[in-house]
């Protein structure tokens, strides 16, 4: 005989857990299904081991979709205020690091036992680790084919993330689910990755692994207006060099906004004009190229800049003529470089695209043309930038599931 609940959650990670807590204290039956062994291993991994929970400055701007209104409903029902009120009632201690992300001072196991507690207090019934089979529509509801004996509720909740790190359970089960039900699904690809480049444009800067300074960056086109802007990336931020090319928060900003076969921008100096500063001060200045930009670069950065550039490090500022100065300044501050590719899914933080958000109601998260089944979290077509957005994503749209189902 298949287990009766009111709802079933498929995915006990972020957004499934705070689904879980918040419908199982309303009164509802849930049980929860996860396939893995060990619980909210993201959580657990997430901003280094002190899980970034959420960011004070969260809004729809800092959200990739195709609908970028979609998030606005949910996001503004549940802030990061209401979520952080959460972790004062369960006095995790915390702190801002840097633009508005708030980390545990402690451990993001603190996050995760905050979760499961809560889930606790709405008596949420566990199935983990637990396989989960087919799912199909019932006169009332649907049927659940998983370990441990069918399940029967009147709704289903798929929380199970997007593709990234594969390594610990990451799977396209949630993209299955929305196909079998017809509907759209984005084309998942790899966000917030590091960037790989290769061929000789590169060779004069894979010896500098390690190298990180404070960059801006950007791709697009800077005049875009409309929907166009909406797709266009500009952060400021740091940037770090790897062995395979480039990484730190600048680059996985960007990636999110990248398109494969098109360049990203880089500004080196933001709050320099290079080819201003060379002119100006080549009458004054009789040092050497090299030494002149090691004034404001790594020695070893801008020796690889000016040799990729075509000039000899040891040549003299004051010989250089303006026009070849000129051309310097934009290697500098408009260097324009396109990506091989990325690290991706095995490194990404995230996974864009997702299930088309035309097919869900921004207010409750459910499929318009499948009552009771619903989807949240990454696996819907709603990524954040990097900073503690994508779990705000994670709870305030488990959130609005939850109190909906
Ligand atoms: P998940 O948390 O991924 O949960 C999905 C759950 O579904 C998992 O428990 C999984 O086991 C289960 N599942 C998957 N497939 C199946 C299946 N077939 N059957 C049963 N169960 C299944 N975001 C931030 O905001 N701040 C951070 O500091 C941060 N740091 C990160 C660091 C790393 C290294 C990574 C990879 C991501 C980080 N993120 C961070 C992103 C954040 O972790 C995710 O956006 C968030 O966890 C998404 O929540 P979710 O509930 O939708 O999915």
């Amino acid at each position: 005989m298949a287990k009766q609940y009111d709802v079933a959650v498929i995915g006990a990670g972020a957004a499934g857990m705070m689904c879980a807590a918040v419908a199982a204290q309303r009164g509802k039956r849930v049980v929860l299904l996860d396939h893995a062994t060990r619980l909210a291993e993201k959580i657990r991994i997430s901003g280094g081991g002190r899980c970034n929970f959420t960011n004070l400055n969260a809004g729809p701007a800092n959200f990739l979709s195709q609908n970028p209104h979609f998030c606005r409903s949910a996001l503004s029902r549940y802030t990061p205020q209401d979520f952080l009120g959460l972790v004062k009632k369960h006095r995790i201690a915390y702190h801002e690091k840097h633009k508005g992300q708030l980390f545990c001072d402690d451990s993001s196991e603190q996050i995760i036992g905050m979760l499961r507690a809560e889930c606790a207090a709405g008596d949420v019934a566990w199935r983990m680790p637990c396989k989960v089979g087919d799912i199909e529509k019932t006169a009332t509801g649907f049927r659940i084919v998983a370990e441990g004996g069918d399940i029967d509720c009147a709704s289903v909740v798929v929380a199970t993330g997007g593709l990234s790190i594969p390594k610990i359970g990451a799977t396209d089960l949630g993209y299955r689910i929305a196909r079998q039900f017809d509907l759209q699904v984005v084309e998942p690809r790899p966000g917030l990755v590091p960037l790989t480049f290769d061929g000789p444009s590169w060779e004069a800067f894979a010896p500098l692994a390690g190298i990180a300074l404070e960059v801006e960056v950007s791709t697009g086109d800077p005049k875009a207006k409309g929907k166009a802007r909406a797709q266009r990336g500009h952060f400021r931020e740091d940037l770090l060099f790897t062995h395979r090319g480039l990484s730190g928060p600048a680059i996985l900003q960007i990636s999110s906004y990248w398109q494969p076969g098109t360049p990203i921008v880089l500004d080196l100096l933001p709050d320099m004009d290079m080819a201003e500063e060379l002119i100006a001060s080549k009458n004054t200045v009789k040092k050497q190229l090299g030494n002149v930009l090691a004034q404001w670069l790594p020695a070893r950065l801008a020796e690889g800049l000016l040799r990729a550039n075509g000039f000899a490090p040891d040549a003299r500022l004051a010989d250089m003529a303006d026009a070849k100065l000129r051309k310097l300044g934009d290697a500098i501050n408009r260097w324009g470089i396109t990506p091989t590719g990325s690290e991706g899914y095995k490194k990404a933080e995230v996974t864009l695209g997702g299930v088309d958000t035309r097919e869900l109601s921004q207010q409750s998260m459910m499929a318009n043309k499948v009552p009771g089944l619903y989807f949240i979290g990454e696996t819907v077509d709603v990524t954040g930038w990097l900073g503690g957005y994508n779990f705000q994503w994670a709870w305030a749209s488990g959130y609005a599931a939850g109190q909906s189902v």
